[in-house]
């Protein structure tokens, strides 16, 4: 089974998640710890766990989520996997992250670029990667297959949809991207969003108000 730890990082509150099998290796996803502190927090987990981190991806290019990408891979030296979509975002991020207070020295160069239907492997388990832009060009989710969930971003929340007034964010485009690969999944995935509590595929099929 692979294991799901989350943190909650930076003002933004963003979920960042390590993904881990019993040997110990180990994935990041959106890891947006933007302080001291937060970095610590995250370093202990790993320590602890003994953990061997293979790479860090970012859902998608906004600041609140690739606010930690340039500590993380400064510590651990590993790459960064990203939708090449998203690739203007990152360039951004220094200016747009001074906006919001973030401190964002440098930006990093991905060393993964990911596509719809690319695998992504911790150890022998695979996360399957869904192109799902509507929120933010180059958004995409890592699905599990046999552990049953997906990582979303900021596409869909409980109750609720990622906003669309942001540059490259458009609804109609979100809306076909939630239904094309999100709805298609099993009612008893677990899906777990950019911000806020996890839900399931059926619980915001039978009553997301974006999508009933
Ligand atoms: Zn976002
Ligand atoms: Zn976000």
């Amino acid at each position: 089974m692979l294991k799901v730890k989350t943190f909650v990082f930076n003002p933004f509150q963003v979920n960042a998640y390590a993904l881990y099998n019993e040997t110990g290796e180990c994935i990041l996803i959106d890891p947006a710890c933007n302080s001291a502190n937060e970095w610590l927090t995250l370093e202990k987990f790993l320590t602890e766990n003994k953990l061997k981190t293979l790479a860090f991806y970012n859902t998608h290019g906004h600041v609140d989520h690739v606010a930690g990408n340039s500590i993380v891979h400064e510590k651990l030296n590993i790459p960064l996997g990203i939708h090449r979509d998203a690739l203007p975002f990152l360039s951004e991020a220094p200016r747009t992250g001074a906006l919001f207070g973030f401190n964002i020295t440098n930006t990093v160069e991905p060393g993964i670029y990911l596509a719809d239907g690319d695998i992504v492997r911790v150890g022998n388990y695979e996360l399957k990667i869904l192109h799902t832009p509507g929120h933010a060009a180059g958004s995409i989710c890592f699905y599990a297959p046999e552990d049953n969930f997906v990582i979303v971003g900021d596409v869909l929340f409980k109750g609720s949809i990622g906003r669309t007034d942001l540059p490259t964010g458009d609804y109609d485009t979100l809306i076909a991207s939630i239904n094309d690969k999100l709805m298609t999944l099993d009612d008893n995935v677990r899906v777990l969003c950019g911000h806020g509590p996890e839900t399931t595929i059926g619980k915001e099929r039978n009553s997301n108000p974006f999508l009933v």
